[in-house]
């Protein structure tokens, strides 16, 4: 049997042998099916290479010559599957509202890595000057101040303070100290949280969690100016939240949008304040290092998935081509030091068949640990950066108000994120993006892409 003809699970069983030879668990009782592959690809290997005794190193190389590509393939129809066939990721039942991602992918990569590029440009440019943390108290008294002078400021008809203040007397807005474990115990008991398997030694903070359709906001007050930004973030969340139709909620794309709005909204606020440029610079950091690390997670795994829906597989052909293209473009666009720098460090980057089987390797062992998908829930940040930061520029411009943004918060669920870059002036021709196919017609649609991916799976 060559091993493209492999099932999803058994390609799975074959890598998964790797970690069995590094812990040196392959049990004959235990995982009989391994032990057998493992048998059954020693002797493949016998019989290509006769009169060696292959190491265990040797055969994990002979098996990620055989099985990288074809197990690559498996993988990522596999997540492309969770896109479009209704099924449950920890708990969430993803629906149609993904499909702005699923048709926009290839469309978004560019977007999303050129402000990956100005993140990374603003972290290199602060590496010196960042490396002293400036300490800014925030007490709590002042704290609240500042939330109602800026509830005031996103909403003058004083909805918004009114609803904080309501919310503070129901507790469905919670503040708690770092080390207050009695407090803790008394919300995770009121809320029954121990169901959802939080105890005190994982209880979350700086959240908004919904419990029986009723959106909770838990605020870890640390009594420093931070709390201030991370609250509105919250509060972004918590509103949408509250003003949502029971059992719907807005496009994932859209899941952090508003909240990374809110939280850079905070920083104009607190210029206005006083408070200096490296104070409030200081406090993006945390963000954008947030999104650098996603997004150089992610972008290979999104690749991947944009070539399969438009080539039906990826092929190691294809990615070496693609390095090659990488590697000249690297060798355009870096200064002469950088590269003298790059090619001593990370030589490998240089080379088109290690950089793309390095990916390709990188990107398997990302989706095996991550069984639940962690990208589809750290997506929305780099998608949510790009939009929050075309917003800001707006309001600073005063070319979108603040209002209009509270509006969008409140229809959330029905909310297109296309329509939303093009209200903010995307050239969305440009970037090629499309709309999200309509919610009735999604039922034909989920087959017809259930159809579409079964055929180019099985081209290969
Ligand atoms: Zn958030």
């Amino acid at each position: 049997m060559e091993l493209a003809q492999l099932q999803d699970h058994e390609l799975l069983s074959i890598f998964m042998i790797r970690e069995a030879i590094d812990h040196d668990k392959i049990d004959a009782n235990q995982i009989p099916d391994k032990k057998q592959l493992y048998q059954e690809i020693r002797n493949r290997y016998l019989n290509e290479f006769p009169n060696t005794n292959p190491s265990l190193e040797l055969l994990e190389l002979y098996l990620r010559k055989k099985g990288r590509y074809p197990l690559l393939n498996a993988l990522i129809k596999r997540e492309l599957n969770k896109l479009v066939l209704p099924q449950q990721i920890e708990g969430e039942t993803l629906d149609e509202t993904d499909s702005f991602f699923f048709h926009n992918m290839k469309a978004l990569l560019p977007v999303m890595k050129k402000q990956g590029a100005v993140v990374l440009q603003d972290l290199m440019e602060k590496e010196e000057t960042m490396k002293e943390k400036i300490q800014v108290k925030l007490p709590y008294h002042q704290l609240q101040q500042y939330i109602i002078e800026l509830l005031t400021e996103l909403d003058p008809t004083l909805e918004y303070v009114d609803f904080y203040l309501q919310s503070l007397a129901d507790e469905y807005i919670i503040y708690i100290q770092k080390e207050d474990d009695l407090k803790k115990r008394s919300i995770i008991e009121k809320l029954g949280l121990y169901q959802y398997g939080i105890s005190i030694a994982s209880f979350p903070m700086n959240c908004c969690i919904e419990i029986d359709g009723q959106p909770y906001l838990i605020m870890e007050q640390k009594n420093m100016l931070d709390d201030f930004s991370t609250f509105f973030h919250e509060f972004a969340h918590y509103y949408s939240k509250s003003k949502k139709a029971k059992n719907q909620k807005p496009s994932n794309s859209l899941a952090e949008y508003f909240s990374i709005t809110y939280e850079f909204y905070t920083f104009m606020f607190l210029r206005k304040k006083g408070y200096s440029k490296e104070v409030l610079e200081q406090m993006q950091q945390p963000r954008n290092q947030n999104t650098y690390a996603i997004g150089t997670k992610l972008f290979d795994l999104f690749y991947y998935m944009s070539t399969y829906i438009e080539k039906g597989s990826i092929t190691e052909e294809g990615e070496i081509q693609r390095q090659e293209e990488l590697i000249k473009i690297q060798r355009e666009t870096f200064t002469k030091e950088y590269l003298e720098v790059l090619e001593t460090e990370a030589p490998e980057c240089f080379h088109p068949v290690l950089s793309a089987n390095l990916s390709c390797d990188l990107c398997i062992e990302g989706l095996i640990k991550n069984q639940f998908s962690h990208w589809y829930y750290e997506y929305p940040y780099l998608v949510g950066q790009v939009l929050a930061t075309k917003t800001i520029e707006l309001i600073q411009k005063n070319q979108f108000s603040i209002g209009e943004l509270k509006k969008m918060m409140e229809n959330a669920d029905f909310l297109d994120p296309y329509d939303v870059f093009v209200k903010l002036g995307f050239s969305v021709e440009d970037i090629g993006l499309c709309s999200v196919v309509k919610r009735e017609k999604t039922t034909n649609q989920k087959a017809k892409l259930k159809l579409n991916l079964q055929k180019t799976v099985d081209k290969n």
